[in-house]
């Protein structure tokens, strides 16, 4: 796997301060993606000990409520093994810290990947400007949702997703 970042203390890509990991690799060439140099799964740089164990020290933090995998397409076929490899590291050393994971590719295509088990929360769907809104808590554009994996996953119709939140903050006014 590779990957162009690593941020911290990241306010925007999930609940409370998180440690965000940005992949290589996207074949969803959503229009007016903010992101495009990501698309090359063979693009930044390869994700090895040292990238890991960056993120193990912010995981360390009491603060850092859990990891956010986006990129690039977590999900992309270069990434999928070492994600889910990553992420059973990261449940095993942290349980207690929550994953999420943003993918252009839609819950009805991916709820039975075997990674999914490791995933607090998903942000679905390609990005499409036409349904852009900078008020959406959590996502791009409106046809995209925040699920709850674990309760979507505790259901007998396990491809309806239960929402994790709403699509706008209790405060926003919309
Ligand atoms: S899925 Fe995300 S990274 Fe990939 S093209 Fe769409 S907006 Fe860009």
């Amino acid at each position: 796997m590779r990957y162009h970042n690593i941020t911290k203390d990241d306010m925007l890509n999930g609940d409370g301060l998180r440690v965000v990991l940005w992949v290589a690799g996207c074949d969803h060439c959503c229009k007016e993606c903010q992101n495009p140099i990501t698309w090359d799964p063979n693009g930044g740089l390869l994700f090895d000990e040292q990238a890991k164990n960056e993120i193990f020290e912010q995981l360390d933090k009491d603060y850092i409520s859990g990891i956010t995998f986006s990129g690039g397409d977590p999900l992309h076929p270069a990434n999928r093994t070492d994600v889910k490899e990553l992420m059973k590291e990261i449940k095993e050393k942290y349980p207690q810290k929550t994953i999420w994971l943003y993918t252009g590719d839609s819950w009805e295509h991916i709820w039975n990947y075997p990674l999914m088990k490791y995933v607090d929360v998903l942000v679905d769907g390609e990005f499409k400007i036409e349904l852009k809104d900078a008020k959406l808590l959590w996502k791009g554009s409106a046809n995209q949702r925040v699920i709850d994996v674990k309760k979507t996953l505790a259901q007998e119709n396990k491809t309806q997703p239960v929402l994790h939140a709403p699509d706008y903050a209790e405060d926003s006014g919309k």
